[in-house]
This record gives C-alpha cells, sequence and structure tokens, in this order.
C-alpha cells in the first residue's frame, strides 16, 4: 500500500483508493478535490482583489446596509460612486462597522458636511483612525463609569460587568 496526502485537508490516505482526478494528484474523496479547487479560486481572486482592486463593486448585505445608512445620514448619494468607494476601502483593510462609525464621527464630533458628489472616501479614510481612537476610549470611559456607579458586590453587576467587557472587545475588533 502506497500512501499519499490529501492535497485539501493532507490526511494520509492510500493512493489506491484515493480520489485521483490527474496524475499526481490525490484527494481523500470527490469533495476534497473540489473543495480545493474552490479555495484555490478564492485565493486567486482575493489576491487580485488586493493586488489590482476589484473591477466589480461589492455587493453583499453589509455593503447593502451601509449604502442604506449613507443614504439616510448623507442624503443624495451617487450610488455607484459610493458602492466602488467602500469597495476601495474595504480592500485596503477598513471594516463596513469602522466606516459607518468614522462618517457618524466626521458629522457629529468634526461637524463636516459630506458632500454628496465627493463621497466618502477621502473624509474616512482621514479620520478613520482618530474615529478608532476616540471610539476606543470612549468605550473605556463608559466601562470605567459603569463600573464606578455599580460598584456593587452582587451577582448581577458581576454579570453585567463582563458583558460589557465582552461586547467592547467585539466592538473594537471591528475596526
Ligand atoms: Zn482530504
Amino acid at each position: 500500500m502506497t500512501i499519499v496526502k490529501c492535497r485539501y485537508c493532507h490526511k494520509e490516505i492510500d493512493k489506491d483508493t484515493a480520489y485521483s482526478p490527474a496524475k499526481g494528484r490525490y484527494y481523500c474523496n470527490e469533495e476534497h478535490y473540489l473543495k480545493h479547487e474552490g479555495k484555490k479560486q478564492k485565493d486567486r481572486e482575493n489576491y487580485m482583489n488586493i493586488k489590482y482592486g476589484k473591477k466589480t463593486p461589492i455587493q453583499n448585505a453589509e455593503s447593502d446596509r451601509l449604502v442604506e445608512y449613507l443614504q439616510n445620514t448623507i442624503g443624495e448619494i451617487n450610488e455607484p460612486m459610493i458602492r466602488k468607494q467602500i469597495t476601495k476601502l474595504i480592500n485596503s483593510g477598513h471594516t463596513y462597522k469602522g466606516i459607518e462609525l468614522t462618517v457618524d464621527y466626521i458629522i457629529k464630533i468634526k461637524l463636516l458636511t459630506i458632500e454628496p458628489k465627493y463621497g466618502i472616501i477621502y473624509l474616512v479614510e482621514k479620520y478613520y483612525n482618530e474615529t478608532k481612537g476616540y471610539w476606543i476610549k470612549k468605550q473605556r470611559i463608559k466601562k470605567s463609569v459603569g463600573g464606578h456607579i455599580f460598584d456593587s458586590k452582587t451577582n448581577v453587576v458581576v454579570v453585567k460587568k463582563r458583558n460589557d467587557k465582552i461586547k467592547g472587545k467585539l466592538k473594537t475588533e471591528e475596526f
């Protein structure tokens, strides 16, 4: 019996019973072959997106929600342009939640007007890290104030504090 490795899951398998779509290529079964092909295709797409920038804008539930938020916040937006800008921001490491919080910060804290004809990319790139810093600080203050106010030794408060901590952590990672 000859032992080969599945290219997808790297399990050691019997060459004679392995699924082999081509000479020298072995998989546990057809499913692992298809999964491996899918993963390769995805890796290639991600690589192309990072290297060349995605040609067609991302369209998914999260981007739709962000577009809707921007429409409600900024007003008459140029949707195709905004979608391209969102895609560019996402491909350069920003998050949907982070973009939303930054737009909120630009309008409510910096008191700036976002011109619909220019969209969001310039201001979001400019204020993204500042918003992140502001937001994390705000979360910390909230937590410490909460701890101060509820400085009791009852179990309920302990549970609440722990939940806040987890929530804060999750939100911080959204950026
Ligand atoms: Zn396998």
